[in-house]
C-alpha cells in the first residue's frame, strides 16, 4: 500500500531499499524454532524467503501531507555512508530522492523531518554528500529528533553508552547524519507528547533505543501508529517477547512492544512499522492472551 488517507492527511510510502536481511534466528533475540515454525508459511513469500531461510526487510519512509505541511517520517540509511560494521547499508546508491520525486515531492518541499529514533537506518537521508561535506538534504525542514537519543548516540558526549552491537553498527552515524543537522541549526528535540502538526503526536516508546518514538495520527476512518522499530517483523506480533538483536534495553523493549500492540488492538489502529514487507502495515488482533497480525488491513 503506497498511498492512503488518514482523514485529511495523504500518506505516501517512499522506498529506499528492499532485500533479504538475515534468518529469523539471527535477527530475533529469544528466537525459538517452536515459536517460528507454526507461522513460517503465513509469512512466505512477502515477509520470509523459504529458499534462503532469510527474512525480507525494507527501508522505507513515509510522507504525511496535511495539505499545509509535508512531514517526512524516518530517513532510511542514506547514500554514500561508510558503514564498516553494517556493510548491507554501507555506501548505498539508491534512488530514494527519485522515489520521493515520483510521489510528488522535492527535498525542498519537506517542512518537517521526524526520525523515530537515532539509528543508522532511520537518519541516513538527513544528510547527503555535497562536495565532500555532509549537508542537510531537506534544507527547508526542521528536523525533529528524540531528545533521549541525543547524548546516548553522540560519541563525543560522556553520557553516550550504546550497547556493544549498537555501537558497532552505528559507528560514524551520529557524525555524518545527526551532527550536521545540529550544526546547521535545524534540529528540534522532542519528548513524549510533542505535536508535529494538528493531530500528529509523538509518543515515547523506549527500549529499542532510549528515545524511540511513535507517531500517532488520529485520522477519521482509520487511525494509525507509525511505530518505527517497536516491531521489525510481524512474527513479533505473535511473539512480543522477541526483541531484535539491535534493541538497546531488552526488558524495556519487550514492555513497550506489548503496550503498543495492546493499544493498536484496542484502537483498531493501523500499525505502520519501519521495515515491514507485504502491505507495509498491519492491524493487530487479539488472540487468546496474545495477538496476531492481520496482514491485509485496508
Ligand atoms: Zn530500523
Amino acid at each position: 500500500m503506497d498511498n492512503f488517507n488518514l482523514g485529511t492527511v495523504r500518506v505516501h510510502r517512499i522506498e529506499e531499499w528492499r532485500g533479504k536481511f538475515s534468518p529469523p534466528c539471527e535477527l530475533f533475540a529469544g528466537f525459538t524454532s517452536a515459536g517460528w515454525e507454526p507461522h513460517a508459511e503465513e509469512f512466505a513469500p512477502e515477509y520470509y524467503d523459504p529458499a534462503s531461510g532469510k527474512l525480507f526487510a525494507f527501508l522505507q519512509s513515509w510522507v504525511l501531507d496535511t495539505g499545509t505541511q509535508r512531514i517526512l517520517f524516518d530517513t532510511g540509511a542514506g547514500n554514500d555512508k561508510d558503514r564498516p560494521n553494517l556493510p548491507i547499508f554501507g555506501n548505498l546508491q539508491s534512488d530514494f530522492l527519485g522515489n520521493l520525486a515520483r510521489a510528488g515531492y522535492q527535498p525542498e518541499d519537506i517542512d518537517v523531518v521526524v526520525c523515530s529514533h537515532i539509528h543508522v537506518d532511520h537518519v541516513g537521508w538527513n544528510t547527503r554528500l555535497v562536495d565532500g561535506r555532509w549537508e542537510p538534504t531537506f534544507r527547508n525542514a526542521r528536523y525533529v529528533l528524540p531528545l533521549a537519543d541525543r547524548a546516548y548516540w553522540d560519541p563525543q558526549d560522556e553520557a553516550s553508552q550504546p550497547g556493544v552491537v549498537g555501537a558497532a553498527v552505528n559507528a560514524g552515524m551520529f557524525d555524518d547524519s545527526v551532527k550536521p543537522i545540529i550544526e546547521a541549526g535545524l534540529a528540534e528535540w522532542a519528548e513524549d507528547g510533542f505535536e508535529v502538526a494538528d493531530g500528529l503526536i509523538l509518543r515515547s516508546c523506549p527500549g529499542h533505543t532510549p528515545g524511540s518514538m511513535m507517531l500517532e495520527v488520529a485520522g477519521t476512518e482509520h487511525s494509525a501508529m507509525f511505530v518505527g522499530d517497536v516491531v521489525h517483523h510481524p512474527a513479533q506480533i505473535y511473539r512480543p517477547e522477541w526483541n531484535s538483536i539491535f534493541c538497546e534495553n531488552p526488558e524495556q523493549a519487550r514492555d513497550t512492544r506489548r503496550a503498543v500492540l495492546e493499544l493498536a488492538a484496542s484502537r483498531e489502529s493501523l500499525l505502520v512499522p519501519a521495515h515491514f514487507g507485504g502491505n507495509h502495515m498491519v492491524r493487530v488482533l487479539r488472540e487468546g492472551s496474545g495477538f496476531r497480525p492481520l496482514l491485509n488491513p485496508l
